[in-house]
């Protein structure tokens, strides 16, 4: 049997001339002047391909092959798309509308019957498949009800995946990066309590569900059911399997008494990449809610997907390595490990070393005022300041988001004094400039020694916290030395 051919040309001299050569090849045609008529006759004739021109009124040829493409009970039905312009854009677009083939009009009707025969051996159509088309409602398939649905989705991924694209400026600052999910998924997704959770390639780290309430206040026990809820379903994907499991509550908005007594819907929905579960996320309403049914939560999960993966990997990077990916100083682990092996060595050749902790002062008000990649370049430009002011011998270290200590081997506390004083003058007289955009800033600094009346490393460290919450409390943008007496 001769292959079906639904050819499509709104000149009527071209069309003509195409289907008279393609019927002199053997082949059926069925003909069309634009792309409204061709969709409505693809489901009464059933052709085994396309051949469809790209400039038409009504619905051009890229448009067609896009509905013929959103279905998947149309979409293995090959389409050429014939051009006159050869430029590299018209290409672009009609593979990403999913066409086959591409030729260009100005081509004979031999090469266009050997350009249709290879593209029919490539995307053979089965007698099943047609027989399922030619059985769909008609009333169903006007082009102009079935366009809407497919610019709505589009539209809808686009503006998505934007927003969530926005989201990747804060991979590195956890908690900003889950306040902004929320207050993304909370403008359009039904909820009164919704779970973030990253998995972390370093099995010992806490397992953390990050909760919004919208602002209310909920009993505890209900955001440990959740919890316990959440990770019971996150169990079945991976070996989710650590003990420590922490609930930290976002209160997003205005804070609320609000006790309820159940949720009547809910959706776990585990984020699961390379046969590795990445992730989570959950929502739980008192209302009832059909949440997998709507239509936008599989590129709502696509785009999750996307950001879990980019947060899955930087958080992996950082596990693997010593340095601290934004200020390029060691990292809390390395500051961990080396704290208590100068405290051990200094213990045993009784010698002296010291210990500092910096911390920005007003680094939020920084945040809120210039944005986060401003905050960013200034931790980034004190971590610079601080190399600056130290020997090469003392070690520095990204303790926690904006904080930064520094141990200073083989130096007493007054010796310690002088780089420590050095480092928050910097730090006031620098003027920070990014894009334009000028700033000052001060830091807190505590400083403490290896002094005989420390057990533990953890209590040298705890003296240093102490002084520098001094520092804080005495008006910030001074050294305070931890007081033995
Ligand atoms: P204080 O003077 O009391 O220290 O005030 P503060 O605003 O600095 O308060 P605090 O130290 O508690 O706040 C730390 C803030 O630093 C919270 C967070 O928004 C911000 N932050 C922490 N890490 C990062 C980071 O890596 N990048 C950016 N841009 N901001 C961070
Ligand atoms: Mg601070
Ligand atoms: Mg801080």
């Amino acid at each position: 049997m001769s292959a079906k051919i639904l050819l499509v040309e709104d000149s009527e001299t071209q069309l003509k001339f195409l289907q008279e050569g393609l019927v002199g090849c053997g082949y059926t045609v069925e003909t069309a002047q634009n792309g409204a008529e061709a969709y409505k006759k693809f489901f009464e004739f059933v052709p085994d391909i396309v051949v469809s021109d790209i400039m038409m009124p009504v619905i051009d040829g890229y448009q067609l092959c896009r509905l013929i493409k959103s279905k998947e009970e149309t979409k293995k039905v090959p389409v050429i798309l014939l051009t006159v312009l050869e430029r590299k854009i018209d290409g672009f677009w009609g593979k990403k509308a999913g066409a086959q083939l591409f030729l260009s009009k100005s081509i004979d009707i031999k090469e266009l019957s050997l350009g249709i025969n290879s593209t029919l051996r490539r995307y053979p159509v089965t007698d099943e498949y047609k027989a399922n088309i030619a059985g769909m409602a008609k009333g169903e398939n006007t082009a102009q009800s079935q366009l809407n649905t497919i610019l709505n989705d589009l539209l809808m991924k686009s503006v998505f995946s934007n927003e969530f694209r926005n989201l990747s400026d804060f991979m590195n600052y956890e908690r900003i990066l889950v306040e902004k999910m929320f207050s993304l998924l909370s403008s359009f997704v039904e909820y009164n309590v919704a779970g973030i959770f990253f998995s972390s390639p370093d099995d010992f780290a806490d397992k953390i569900l990050y909760i919004d309430t919208l602002g209310r206040n909920f009993p505890k026990n209900l955001l440990t059911d959740i919890q316990y809820d959440f990770f019971r379903k996150m169990e079945e994907f991976k070996d989710c399997k650590g003990s420590k499991f922490e609930v930290v509550r976002m209160l997003l908005g205005r804070e609320m008494d609000y006790i309820f007594s159940d949720f009547k819907s809910k959706i776990i929905i585990p984020l699961v990449f390379d046969k590795k579960l990445i992730g989570g996320i959950c929502f739980y309403s008192r209302a009832e809610i059909d949440y997998a049914s709507f239509g936008y939560f599989d590129i709502m999960i696509s785009e999750l997907l996307t950001i879990f993966k980019m947060k899955y990997q930087y958080t992996e990077k950082e596990f693997m390595s010593v340095l601290d990916g934004l200020t390029g100083l060691y990292n809390r682990r390395q500051f961990e490990i080396s704290l208590e092996q100068e405290y051990n060595r200094s213990k045993r050749h009784t010698s002296e070393f010291s210990l500092a902790i910096l911390d920005i002062d007003f680094f939020k008000k920084v945040n809120d005022t210039y944005g986060h990649q401003y905050g960013d370049y200034v931790l980034k430009t004190v971590a610079e300041l601080m190399k600056s002011s130290f020997r090469k011998t003392d070690l520095l270290y990204r303790y926690g988001g904006e904080e930064l200590v520094m141990i200073m081997p083989e130096t007493n506390i007054e010796g310690a004094i002088i780089p420590v004083q050095r480092l928050r003058r910097a730090v006031e007289e620098y003027e920070f400039n990014y894009n334009g955009v000028k700033a000052k800033v001060t830091a807190s600094i505590g400083l403490t020694m290896n002094f005989q009346s420390f057990n533990t490393a953890a209590e040298m460290l705890k003296s240093a916290d102490e002084a520098l919450y001094k520092a804080k409390e005495e008006g910030r943008n001074r050294v305070i030395l931890h007081d033995e007496q």
